[in-house]
């Protein structure tokens, strides 16, 4: 039996219907910003691997760092221990933040760090005597994650609809724009005394469609919560680590998010490791002699070494002198490709931000063209090296920072032709 065969009898694939799933594509070998297939064939990697990758496979340097944690120490119990790669990271990220964080909990992926971080916000206020305020504001489209806590902050879609009446209430607002942001902070406003925090993707929403809003108007956002004391929480699980053009998307805003939730690119895509950090308001809400004052979380895995010190490797990489170039040049090409496409009348809309493109199918009116058209433009770029993973209509160019300029070219030359063939 093949690999995709073996596969089949016994995998369960995530976000698949299994019913009608095409094969499973058996990749061997990874490298740079290519995949191998059993049969050699190659592949760009044009979508970092669901976003996590951000420097190529089987990086040489996360490699040896990795291997060189392995033999020395794999794991060790997070409560009433530490160890070096935990510690280092810790420093080392909360020298890269925007704004005040101070402090570092470890978690293992990104709906995780969610989970720490709106829990953090939710006992905040309970730790400090304001037992009412409990609401959590969040965007219409946003994505946060799968756990119970973070799809309950996540916008109401197909993929939530099956535990819909499960998941606690949210106050859903519109991405702000010029014209409804008066409208929303008087919102904020309105329910300022009743409101734990706010939640947010700072100015790309990935899943919920590679929506792009603007910088001014989410300062505006966090100014209105900070002036009612509602906490902020920056999910940077996406965004972070140089994928918007800056080493954190926030950087970008006047206003100092109370917490950041970090994950995917941050062990450069190696593997599984989540971060919520936060400042020393919060972390001092929880300091008592009260037991019941205690964030009582924590998972088997946290501070995993091994995932430190690939992040650490990672950091070393992002950090170094050819990569902020890298993530430069990346986004010029963007731009420029974006203009040169965007009046093709089969283009509904393009925007880019940094290394991420973002193009949107025009469909009319019809809904069963749309429902075929994602499988139909998934295969057309596999069948020609790339692996794009369109959302519906849209599809979106994320690459790890050390593609070349000919592999640009050559995924922009295939969109433009996938734009006359499909
Ligand atoms: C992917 C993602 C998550 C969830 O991370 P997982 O590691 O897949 O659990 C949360 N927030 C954002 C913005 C994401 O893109």
């Amino acid at each position: 039996m093949s690999l995709t065969e073996r596969d089949q009898k016994v995998i369960w694939h995530p976000y698949t219907q299994m019913k009608n799933a095409l094969p499973h594509i058996p990749v061997v070998r990874g490298e740079g910003v290519y995949l191998f297939d059993e049969d050699g064939k190659k592949y760009i990697d044009a979508v970092s691997s669901w976003w996590v990758n951000i420097h190529g496979h089987a990086h040489p340097h996360i490699a040896k760092k990795v291997a060189e944690q392995l033999s020395v120490l794999e794991h060790v119990i997070f409560a009433g221990f530490t160890h070096e790669p935990a510690v280092q990271l810790a420093e080392r990220l909360l020298e890269l933040l925007p704004g005040d964080q101070e402090k570092v909990f470890y978690t293992d992926n990104g709906s995780t760090s969610v989970e720490v971080a709106l829990k953090m916000c939710l006992q905040y206020w309970s730790n400090t005597g304001h037992k009412g305020r409990t609401r959590i504001i969040a965007f219409k489209e946003a994505y946060h994650g799968d756990t119970f806590g973070a799809m309950s902050v996540s916008g109401r879609s197909i993929f939530t609809d099956p535990f819909k009446s499960m998941l606690f209430e949210v106050e859903f607002i519109d991405l702000p724009t010029e014209k409804n942001i008066e409208q929303l902070k008087s919102k904020i406003n309105y329910l300022s005394n009743e409101v734990a925090c706010f939640i947010f993707e700072p100015m790309v929403l990935g899943a919920g469609g590679m929506l792009m809003y603007e910088a001014e108007y989410l300062d505006q956002l966090i100014e209105t919560c900070q002036k009612h004391g509602i906490l902020t929480i920056a999910d940077e699980v996406m965004t972070g680590f140089g994928r918007t053009g800056t080493y954190f998307a926030c950087e970008t805003l006047h206003s100092k998010p109370d917490i950041f939730c970090l994950s995917k690119g941050l062990t450069g895509g190696t593997m599984p490791l989540g971060v919520t950090t936060c400042n020393q308001k919060i972390f001092d809400a929880f300091l008592s002699d009260d037991k019941l004052k205690t964030l009582y979380h924590g998972h088997s895995f946290t501070a995993n070494p091994v995932a430190c010190a690939a992040s650490l490797a990672s950091l070393d990489i992002l950090l170094s002198a050819e990569t902020l170039p890298n993530i430069q040049r990346i986004k010029r090409k963007n731009e420029a490709f974006a203009t040169q496409i965007k009046e093709h009348p089969k283009v509904r809309d393009v925007r880019q931000k940094g290394t991420i493109l973002v193009l949107e199918w025009e469909t009319g009116n019809d809904t069963s063209y749309l429902s075929s058209l994602r499988n139909q433009l998934y295969l057309y770029f596999l069948e020609r090296g790339i692996i794009l993973r369109p959302l519906g209509n849209t599809i979106y160019i994320l690459p790890p920072y050390i593609i070349s300029d000919e592999d640009l070219d050559y995924i922009y030359q295939t969109i433009q032709q996938a734009l006359n063939d499909i």
